[in-house]
């Protein structure tokens, strides 16, 4: 009987030490905010979050903060919605040398720890939100384990291995299903779907036929389809299957593409993530600062051996294969790169990283700059980065903007990004799910 009362008293006393925690108070109060919409930034703003919403947002003199709220003076500075990277991979740190990465990683059986690295990598630059298209199944366990407030990181979606009809040589058989008919195609969608996998990603080759019965069974589980894509023909396909995202298109690696197919994804708001600064941006930075490979902030996030393993693959990095058609793709992307912002395309941010050289400590602000660099004001660049990421997450209901109830992943940078969208460098304070990241003197 005792023992029974004890139990019951310990159970409320649990749930009343839940409902607590779940208002439990932060503002962030003082600095400019820019929400997402894209209209004119609020100045000297304060947000208000109880648990994981927010609940107030306007300016200072506007907001009641309630006795007891735990305060964050972000004057001199801007607040914005935590970044959305719609393209990352979280097995990948940057290294020069895809083959001789994954050899490594083989070699030392890391995976979950490199991805733990990147996932605090990602936080620490912004990003609270990580699409992954392209890793192994492991990646379901980081993702639970950032969700179960374990380890730091982004909301992590991940399409899981790729779906190609070619396999591609020095990449793991864990991250790419190759297949040879539609049935097959359709038969691992399914399968990917049971395993867990947030979204389906295909690479190359597919027939219409793949395209079509992907698309089918993917919708028939509610779950949308990202496509990898460069040449007309597979994106011709895509469209006509009816894919949801299209992945890379754009991103320099072509010629400028006909300007009717073009209007046409602009017609049809089919959303594109180009992925355009990783080599054409990240290669000149290079050049420009060697420097850049040796940033503080990736020796300080990484293990030793880890560290020296990059600095070894970064030894005369102009001749790495990943660049070797880069010159080209940058004279390319002096058209390719702007025709899909010109048409007024759907679009939101992703960064192919960590390719190589292309590290997450800085990938996202990268391709933000390089948006605005190919015709994207500041203010649209923030929002695709944003906003449009969490819509075509189907999340919009819930992330993207900051407003009153949806969920607090807020970030704080030094300066004005709409006067220099550089400054999205300089993430001082990370607030996600309205626990405090990084910074704030938590
Ligand atoms: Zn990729």
């Amino acid at each position: 009987m005792n023992a029974w009362r004890t139990t019951r008293l310990g159970v409320v006393l649990l749930a009343l030490a839940a409902s607590l925690s779940a208002q439990e108070r932060l503002a962030l109060v003082g600095g400019m905010l820019i929400d997402g919409y894209e209209r004119p930034p609020i100045h000297h703003a304060a947000i208000l979050i109880e648990g994981n919403r927010i609940v107030a947002v306007g300016a200072v003199d506007d907001i009641e903060i309630p006795p007891g709220t735990r305060v964050i003076d972000t004057s001199g500075r801007t607040m914005l919605p935590g970044l959305i990277d719609m393209h990352a991979h979280l097995d990948l740190v940057g290294h020069g040398d895809y083959d001789r990465w994954y050899e490594f990683v083989a070699e030392t059986d890391r995976i979950e720890e490199i991805m733990e690295i990147t996932s605090k990598q990602l936080i620490d630059a912004g990003v609270t939100t990580a699409l992954d298209l392209g890793a192994s199944l492991d990646l379901l366990k980081v993702r639970e384990r950032v969700r179960r407030g374990e380890i730091p990181g982004p909301r992590i979606y991940t399409s899981g291995p790729w779906i190609t009809r070619v396999r591609l040589a020095g990449v793991p058989d864990e991250l790419q299903n190759v297949v040879a008919s539609p049935e097959e195609a359709a038969a691992k969608t399914h399968e990917l779907i049971d395993a867990g996998v947030d979204v389906i990603k295909t690479w190359v080759g597919l027939t219409q036929a793949d395209f079509d019965a992907i698309v089918e069974a993917a919708h028939s589980r509610g779950v949308r389809v990202h496509a990898h894509l460069y040449e007309p023909e597979a994106i011709r396909k895509a469209i006509d299957a009816g894919v949801d995202v299209f992945q890379h298109m754009g991103s320099g690696g072509n010629p400028p593409y006909e300007e009717a197919l073009v209007a046409e994804i602009a017609h049809k708001g089919i959303p594109v993530v180009q992925t355009i600064s990783h080599r054409i941006w990240v290669y000149p930075a290079t050049l420009a600062f060697p420097e850049r490979l040796q940033d503080p902030r990736l020796k300080a996030s990484l293990p030793p051996d880890i560290y020296a393993e990059l600095q070894r693959s970064f030894v005369d990095f102009e001749r790495l294969g990943y660049f070797r058609t880069t010159p080209r793709q940058i004279r390319n992307s002096k058209v390719a790169a702007r025709q899909l912002i010109e048409a007024n395309v759907v679009m939101a941010m992703g960064t192919d990283a960590a390719s190589p050289l292309n590290f997450h400590t800085e990938a996202a602000w990268r391709e933000i700059s390089a948006l605005v660099d190919s015709g994207m004001s500041p203010m649209e660049a923030i929002s695709a980065a944003t906003k449009t990421g969490a819509e075509i997450l189907g999340l919009g209901p819930d992330l993207g903007t900051i407003e009153p109830g949806k969920l607090a992943d807020i970030i704080v940078v030094s300066g004005n990004p709409l006067f220099d969208i550089n400054m999205l460098a300089n993430v001082e304070i990370v607030v996600k799910d309205g626990r405090v990241m990084k910074g704030g003197d938590r």
